[in-house]
């Protein structure tokens, strides 16, 4: 392909750095140029629709051109379009959101820190851990515990966590003190015969004997994604958290649910943590708190973590962090009507409902034999592809088969997600029965167009 002259291709590729691309091959390639969006479809500079099958990056949950988020924005922007909220100062989005989300929670929290992304939001609870152990004198209880192929973010703690190679290659991470578990994914890593149960087990075990070999009483924090999206749309085997849970409680070891995806309803409850048994002492969350309409993150902490920061700002004079943009109060105003709107529309009722036409829509794949493994749960789902099913037989990584069958969705009208050779769904929670089959149609048909390609 070539971008010639001023189009916006061309000048793409003049002056724009893209977040996670190929750089050399962004060069010759050029960009997909999104100019406008209409319900779950969005649509390129030449016209061209697509069904966006992951919501942009699992965050537009109300789709494209939601008038009211519009009209919050709007308002908001007319009669205060910036606040900050240092220093004693405040506005009532941030305080109405804050209230809304404390009533949300999934377990008992006591106070919401605003931020601006998912990587911010992750930061900040790693420095809430710090601050709080040192508030209980407990200087050397500083490590965190991530998994393999966790996504975090790229903030340099946030990308400390994630358990992705590219995150850390020549960027110089992980920090120190941020440590990395197995990855709980049953249909790669079981032994033969082992159940998803004795498979958490010997996971629970492993996480065990790594907090035991560094020392309890160095050991902080465990974070974990209800289902780790980014790494591959991986869900937890059956009984994997209680187990998980039940050491990190021995060893007073604090649980952080990185709800970035799986929040506001993704799951078929609000919360990831809810469909998961999760009892998080942190929660962070972000994307479809704003229908990523604008950027907006939200920590919520207990109260047991929130009153030693108390008593440490009393001490020390002041707690000392904090973003211009926390708690913007256009990003609050937006989230606070995306939620309204999630209420009044019973999203995650709405999500149950649409979950099973997803889900068992893609198992029909299940003996194509390009396909390794469907999972999911929700309007989150993935489809593994492999070079040989009998031994689960990865392709080449060379080959790109998961980028290419995404380069043939375009072409049929479908934008998914290659994660590898794991083909990512995770629709607009609008989206509608109709539009889920002709999703699963452009994908059946970007299925066969791989499989030509590869014979
Ligand atoms: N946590 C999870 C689970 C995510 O999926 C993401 C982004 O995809 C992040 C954190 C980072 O969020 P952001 O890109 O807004 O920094």
């Amino acid at each position: 392909m070539t971008h010639q002259g001023n189009s916006a291709a061309s000048r793409d590729i003049a002056f724009h750095l893209h977040p996670y691309t190929n750089l050399k091959a962004h060069e010759t390639v050029g960009p997909l140029v999104i100019t406008s969006g209409k319900g779950v479809t969005v649509t390129d500079e030449t016209g061209k629709d697509y069904i966006e099958g992951v919501a942009g990056l699992w965050c537009t949950s109300l789709g494209f051109d939601e008038p009211r988020l519009v009209d919050a924005a709007i308002g908001q922007m007319r009669r205060l379009p910036f606040y900050h909220a240092f220093a004693h100062k405040s506005h009532e989005p941030a305080i109405d959101l804050a209230e809304r989300l404390i009533a949300l929670a999934p377990v008992p929290m006591s106070k919401v820190f605003f931020a601006c992304s998912g990587s911010e939001a992750n930061d900040t609870a790693v420095k809430l851990i710090w601050y709080y152990n040192n508030a209980l004198g407990r200087p050397r209880k500083k490590k965190i515990i991530a998994r393999a192929k966790a996504y975090h973010g790229v903030t340099v703690a946030a990308a400390s966590l994630t358990g992705l190679p590219n995150c850390h290659r020549d960027f110089d991470l992980p920090l120190a003190g941020i440590l990395h578990t197995d990855c709980p994914h049953h249909y790669r890593h079981a032994e033969p015969g082992e159940s998803e149960e004795a498979f958490a087990t010997r996971l629970a075990a492993n996480l065990e004997a790594l907090i035991l070999r560094e020392g309890p009483e160095t050991v902080a924090a465990f974070f974990a994604e209800p289902v780790m999206g980014a790494g591959g749309v991986i869900l937890p085997p059956a009984t994997y958290f209680e187990k998980v849970q039940a050491i990190l409680r021995k060893y007073d070891v604090l649980l952080v649910a990185d709800e970035v995806i799986c929040g506001y309803g993704r799951t078929g409850n609000m919360w990831g943590s809810q469909t998961f048994g999760m009892k998080p002492d942190i929660l962070t969350s972000a994307k479809a708190l704003t229908s990523a309409y604008l950027p907006l993150s939200a920590v919520l902490v207990s109260d047991a973590i929130y009153q030693a920061c108390v008593d440490e700002s009393a001490r020390i004079g002041t707690f000392g962090h904090g973003y211009t943009y926390s708690g913007h109060p256009v990003s609050c105003a937006v989230a606070l009507e995306t939620l309204k709107i999630y209420e009044e529309r019973d999203i995650v009722g709405r999500v149950r409902a649409l979950a099973p036409r997803l889900q068992e829509g893609l198992r029909a794949f299940r003996d194509h034999p390009l396909v390794g493994e469907v999972r999911g749960t929700g309007l989150i789902a993935g489809v593994e592809l492999v070079a040989d099913r009998a031994t689960k037989r990865p392709f080449d990584a060379a080959l790109g088969v998961g980028t290419r069958l995404v380069s043939f969705s375009h072409q049929h009208g479908a934008i998914l997600r290659p994660i590898g050779d794991t083909i990512g769904f995770s629709p607009p929670l609008i989206i509608t029965e109709t539009e889920i089959d002709t999703l699963l149609f452009r994908f059946e048909k970007s299925l066969a167009d791989t499989a030509d390609w590869l014979v």
